[in-house]
């Protein structure tokens, strides 16, 4: 038995390298792969911007952390891809932390004048 990738259920895989149960995991999976790795340049840099080139998290800037946007809400959980308001900026430890968890909005801190 093997544990699908996409919803953690147990299959008898058809093929030893099968990792999804169903071609309806193995899509969802593909779609949330692109969706994740489609914020546009020009929108990631006005997200590090407005957050003022520092985790909203802890504060930290470069070059003691790597900065990178990341979504609020995940999109597996229905999160907008590209929209502001579910868009941060997070240093690579902080979102690591996060991994593909969704956050309630608000948790994330207010921006700093
Ligand atoms: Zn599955
Ligand atoms: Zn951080």
């Amino acid at each position: 038995m093997k544990k699908c990738k996409t919803c953690g259920e147990e299959f008898e895989p058809e093929r030893k390298t099968a990792v999804y149960c169903s071609d309806k995991c193995r899509y969802h999976n593909w779609l949330a792969n692109k969706k994740r790795v489609t914020i546009p340049a020009d929108m990631r840099f006005s997200i590090l911007h407005r957050d003022g080139f520092a985790c909203r998290y802890c504060g930290d800037r470069p070059p003691k952390k790597t900065l990178r946007v990341d979504h609020v809400v995940s999109i597996e959980d229905g999160g907008a891809r590209t929209d502001f308001a579910n868009l941060v900026t997070t240093c690579n430890p902080c979102n690591a932390g996060k991994g593909k968890k969704s956050l309630d909005p608000s948790e994330v801190p207010p921006l700093a004048d």
